[in-house]
């Protein structure tokens, strides 16, 4: 007989795991017969020892089977998402998804939440009043047929085995591994019946891949695990040292993705969400190249089709539309409280590592799997690198709830800016293309 301790002493030993012992581990552990404890030994071993080519098929199939997965055959368009490996005001699947939909692109998404010191889709999603990401599976695919999108989460019958592992993954200490990411992403993303996928690929301070080496070797995994499964994937290697847009929180991401989808909203983040968009209209062959796909996005912001569809979603999955014409209905933390630059010069540097963290100490993230998120705290960036600042001007405003929590947040902002006499250039934020 198998036992769970058997299996994290061979892995934590160097040994490798045949396909049997990787499926009774994860069914044993989607059932419950495996425990939290066995499981965070387990990643702990994988985070070390990492999985060899034949462990991690197995491992991601053994997730994607944990539940059912979607059969979409009946959808006569082209079914394409898209997937970040997590950063520091990463907000893009927001926007984005409405806007390719409009271009006549289906697309079921099933995200995260938030993870160490990134955020996540479905948190952020979370605070607008009402609305649900926890569909069932049948709710799930009715969303999808009504409005074209649907935006939901990991659940009891779709990749049940990442619900757990990711939350679990999130409180021990074990995210940034290769095997890990590649298997928790691919295997949400492989049950969603996809014809093609774009992933985002992050490498910096802020992301779990700070070297730009291992975030090219995440890629290239996950781009491969997608060709083994017959799904086109195209993965974007971007810079995630400066945190994307001006907002890090949960309400005030989804007020800046609103603006976006009006067509405003930062530089960088209308950049990345037109530059991911564009592959999701090529690789779905609505566009024929980059020019006309990038037309065809930026129409959808100008003649309002991408906010009508994000109304519809949003009303589907039991929320409040009415956020997008008056965001004061978003939760909003009432105090507030401002850094302030102590020469003048240049930014240099803000720091997205820190900046996340910080807006986790606020409470926009969880130190436990059982914490819940306040969507009304976060960090509002007011200088970024290349902007001048004179000494005493604000860098950030923080939105906050208790004193202590504030403190804690200060001391982690602590150095996050740096401000040069010089403009130093700003890093490009898309580094290199992989894949199809
Ligand atoms: N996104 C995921 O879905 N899983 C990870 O492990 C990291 C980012």
């Amino acid at each position: 007989m198998t036992t769970a301790v058997e299996l994290i002493q061979k892995k934590r030993d160097g040994g490798e795991l045949v396909a049997r012992e990787i499926e009774w581990l994860l069914s044993g552990y989607t059932g419950g017969s495996v425990t939290d404890y066995q499981m965070a030994a387990m990643a702990m071993a994988v985070f070390h020892n990492g999985l060899g080519p034949a462990e991690l098929a197995a491992w991601t199939t053994a997730m994607l089977h944990s539940g059912e997965v979607l059969d979409l055959s009946h959808i006569s368009g082209p079914i394409v998402d898209k997937h970040s490996t997590g950063g520091v005001g990463d907000k893009v699947s927001i926007p984005l998804t409405p806007m390719v939909t409009a271009c006549g692109v289906w697309v079921p998404m099933i995200s995260g939440r938030g993870l160490g010191h990134t955020g996540g889709t479905l948190d952020k999603l979370e605070s607008i009043p009402g609305l649900r990401t926890q569909l069932s599976t049948q709710e799930f695919k009715d969303v999808l047929e009504k409005c074209g999108l649907v935006m939901g989460g990991q659940s009891e019958t779709l990749v049940p085995a990442d619900r757990k592992l990711y939350a679990l993954r999130d409180a021990t200490g074990t995210v940034e591994s290769i095997p890990l990411i590649s298997s928790s992403i691919m295997s949400k993303k492989l049950a969603e019946d996809l014809d093609g996928l774009v992933l985002d690929v992050k490498y910096g301070v802020g992301a779990f891949m700070t070297d730009q080496q291992l975030a090219r070797q995440l890629a290239q995994t996950m781009v491969g695990i997608g060709a083994d499964h017959g799904v086109k994937t195209v993965a974007l290697l971007t810079q995630m040292n400066t945190p994307l847009g001006f907002e890090v929180g949960n309400a005030s991401e989804i007020k800046e993705s609103i603006d976006v989808l009006k067509g405003g909203g930062p530089a960088d983040l209308v950049e990345l969400t037109l530059a991911i968009g564009a592959e999701m209209l090529m690789i779905a062959g609505v566009a024929p190249d980059e020019q006309s796909a990038r037309a065809r996005l930026e129409w959808t912001r100008s003649s309002g089709r991408a906010l009508e569809v994000f109304a519809t979603v949003i009303g589907a999955q039991g929320g409040d539309p009415g956020v997008l014409d008056d965001p004061s209905r978003l939760p909003s933390a009432g105090q507030t409280h401002e850094i302030t630059a102590d020469r003048s010069g240049f930014v240099s540097v803000c720091d997205a590592y820190k900046v996340g963290v910080a807006a986790m100490r606020l409470g926009a993230g969880r130190e436990r799997k059982e914490d819940t998120i306040d969507p009304g705290v976060g960090i509002t960036l007011l200088a970024k690198p290349g902007m001048e600042v004179s000494k005493g001007e604000p860098l950030a405003r923080l939105r906050y709830r208790h004193a202590a929590r504030l403190e804690e947040s200060l001391r982690v902002l602590d150095g996050a800016w740096r401000i040069a006499d010089e403009r130093v250039p700003t890093e490009p934020l898309i580094a290199e293309r992989i894949g199809a």
